[in-house]
Formats: C-alpha cells, structure tokens, sequence
C-alpha cells in the first residue's frame, strides 16, 4: 500500500485542507505513516516570517527523512515564494492555487488531487476516535487588505461555499456521530457575499439551527464589525451556537487601527463587548491582539491594554508584529524595536491570564454542559472537554463517555489556569 505524510503549518484552514486532502488519500486506498512514504506533502504558511522559515525547515526536514519520496509542498508560503521552493534539492513539485475567474472554493486541493490523479472527494468525514469537534471551512480568501497581511495576496478573493453544500457537509458529520461542528473560514464574516443571490453569515446561521443536525456549531473568528446584532441574539436566543466569540481586534488605539486598516474603533469595539456582556452574560470573548505594529507608541499600546483590561474579555491571543514583505507595513516608518515589542506581549499575556482566571472563575460551583474530547490529558490521564463559552475542564470518567454532551459541575481552578470538573448525576 502506497504511505504518505501531511505535515501543516499555519492556520485552522489549512489545517481543513490538509485534512480533507488526508482524507481523498486513504478513501483512494493509501495510508497515512509517520515515516518511510512514498508521498510528502508540506502545506505552509507565510503569515510571519517565523512562519516561512519554519516553513522550510519543515520541507527540508521531511526530504532528509523520506529519501526517494515524491515531495509535494503547496500553501500560502508556496504561492509566494515558488521558485525559492523549486530550488530545494528534493522537491518535486509545488502547486500552487489559482485564482483566475472562475476558480472555484477548494480550487487548492483539486489542483493537488488532479496532480496525483485521485478524484475529488464527496464530503469529509474526520473519525471520532481522533477528532471531536471537525472544522468545517465554508469560506476562503479575504478581500480585505489589512496593511500587515499577506492572506489577501496568497488566498486570492473571497469564496464561499453555497449554504446547501454547507448543510450537506453539517448532515454528514452528525450521521457521523459528532456533537459540534465548527465553522470556519478566512474571513468567515464576509461568507456568502460572493454567491449569487449572495447570502450572510447570519442567514446561513439561521437556516443550520432550523435544522439542528448536530447538537451545537461552533464559530470561528468573526471580525468587530461583521459580528452584528443578528448572530449575538440567534446565540443569545438558543443554546444551539456556542457562547463564544472570538474576535480579532488587533489594537485598541484608533491610530494604529486606521494604520492598519481595519474598519473600526476603539469605541465600537468596547460598544460590541459590553453588547455581547448584556446579551449572554456568560459569553466567552476571546480577542486577538497584534502588539509592535510601526507607531504603536507607549500610549497607543497602553490604550490597547487598558481597552482589553475593563472589558469583558476572556481570553487573549497575542501576536507580535513582523513586517511581512509584501505587505504595506514592510515598508512603514516608525518600526517598533523588537526588545520593546516582546515586553509588551509580555505584558499582554499577563493581561490574559488575569481575564482568563477571573472568567473561569465565575463558573466555581456552577453546572456547565461540556463535549467530552475523544483524547485524554497527557498528564493527568483525565478526560478532556470543552464547554460552550470554551472553558477546558478537566474530570474523572470512563472511556464511554468520548464524544458525548455530559453537564459537569466546575470544581477547581489551579494556578495555571487548569479546570477541573466533576459529572453530574443524570
Ligand atoms: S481581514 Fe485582514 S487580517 Fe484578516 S485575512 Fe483579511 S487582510 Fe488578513
């Protein structure tokens, strides 16, 4: 039998792509190995440096490990840096995606798929036994054009998958057997725009929870201005979208965010968390923060900090700035020097362990309904779950309850942020 390796870096999309290109394979007859295939692909990511370096190394490391292997490598990196790729002793091809009119949604995997002369793939089903929550991409692309970002230029515009497909791909993972599904997408708050008649992610949220083919759909990222006040209330109204959000701010300083080009305020954003406050007073909102970007001084960074600090805001995600060529801010003035830059995410971590301990904390001696994973914790050997508002816990059960809705009553918190939890009866 023919073996192959998938190794991916980046984001939660590519991570969709390599795992449904997994899944064209084994349905083709190949299996997947750790190492002596015959077939590599590298799937790489170019969202900083660090990225397209480790990028590298990775194609590198799979060559020297896999002698005589066909080495596929495609990827947001590949779409930019081809040639550089091509000149790696060892790799035989790079795909790359292709954005000419007419390009369709998963026009990266058909080229991929059509290279290797397997057919496309009628829907995905990940297995249970490895994978809880599937993600489920339903858009890709961005036309957006933040000044730091390459995704525009490696992504190419936004597509969106047509809402039937979307509900077909939802119908076959709850036949499946899982619980949740999450949705996600580059810039999954423009979804649908490009269809024709185009459609929202609102309306699409709508017509997923008429059908209620899973228990709970999760959503990925959702941009400041894209999560409006239909998709709170329709997750405010049922328990059937999860209570989280994750938001991508970026900054808290209205100059640093007209510099990079994102479509609002300080203000607005405050206005938006203290909506969603209101609204689901157990909401998790999980924000990320883009620290170091050129010009960002001490009062615009500690606008940034205080902004996240006396909001309702429960955990962070926090990314240094590095100019990414090709983008806008490579070539901006005013860069900020990388020693002040790691103080400052330094800073912001602390921040975020602080909110993430103070909203766990609200949930002592509560009742939370969690997803129990299909893994174990590796040190402790206690089952894994996930709650709705995206609280870890941590408790003590058999095997039988992998993949199931159990409501567990919140216990501890430890000093590292680890929660634990015990089953409730019934
Ligand atoms: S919205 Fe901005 S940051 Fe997000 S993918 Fe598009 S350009 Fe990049």
């Amino acid at each position: 039998m023919n073996k192959f390796i998938i190794i991916t870096l980046g984001c939660k999309v590519n991570q969709c792509e390599s795992e449904l290109l997994a899944e064209s394979l084994k349905a083709s007859g190949w299996s997947c190995c750790e190492k002596g295939a015959d077939l590599c692909i590298v799937n790489t990511c170019t969202v900083t440096q660090k990225a397209s370096m480790q990028s590298r190394q990775a194609i590198r490391q799979i060559i020297r490990a896999n002698p005589g292997a066909r080495v596929i490598v495609t990827g947001c990196y590949a779409q930019i840096e081809a040639d550089e790729i091509r000149k790696i002793q060892g790799v035989s091809e790079v795909i790359l995606r292709d954005f000419n009119k007419g390009a369709g949604f998963e026009i990266q995997n058909s080229k991929l798929l059509s290279a290797l002369k397997l057919p496309l793939p009628q829907s995905r089903i990940p297995d249970t036994a490895f994978r809880t929550r599937p993600f489920l991409k339903i858009q890709d692309g961005c036309n957006a054009f933040c000044t730091y970002c390459i995704v525009p230029y490696t992504r190419g515009r936004s597509r969106s998958m047509p809402p039937e497909t979307v509900l077909e791909h939802i119908r076959r993972l709850g036949a499946a057997g899982f619980c949740e599904v999450v949705l996600s997408g580059i810039h999954l708050g423009c979804y649908g725009l490009d269809l024709f008649p185009p459609v929202n992610l609102a309306a699409l949220l709508h017509r997923i929870c008429e059908t209620k083919i899973v228990k709970r759909l999760r959503l990925s990222s959702v941009e400041p201005n894209e999560l409006n006040e239909e998709i709170i209330s329709l997750a405010a109204a049922s328990d059937y979208i999860c209570k989280h959000f994750h938001i991508p701010l970026q900054s808290g300083d209205d100059r640093i965010l007209e510099r990079m080009h994102r479509p609002y305020t300080a203000a607005f954003f405050k206005e938006l968390a203290t909506k969603i406050h209101e609204q689901i007073p157990d909401a998790a909102v999980g924000v990320d923060t883009l620290i170091g970007f050129p010009g960002e001084n001490e009062a615009a960074f500690r606008n940034t900090y205080r902004l996240i600090e006396q909001l309702p805001v429960s955990y962070l995600h926090v990314f240094p700035f590095s100019p990414r060529k090709g983008t806008p801010a490579f070539t901006y003035p005013d860069k900020i020097p990388s020693k002040i830059i790691t103080a400052r995410c330094r800073d912001m971590r602390e921040l975020g362990k602080v909110k993430r301990q103070e909203f766990y904390k609200k949930f002592i001696g509560k009742s939370l309904e969690v997803l129990v994973e299909s893994r174990r914790d590796k040190s402790t050997g206690l089952l894994k779950s996930i709650s709705s508002n995206y609280i870890p816990v941590l408790l003590t059960g058999k095997d039988d309850l992998k993949n199931r809705l159990v409501n567990v009553r919140i216990e501890e918190i430890n000093g590292k942020n680890t929660v634990f939890g015990s089953l409730e009866e019934g």
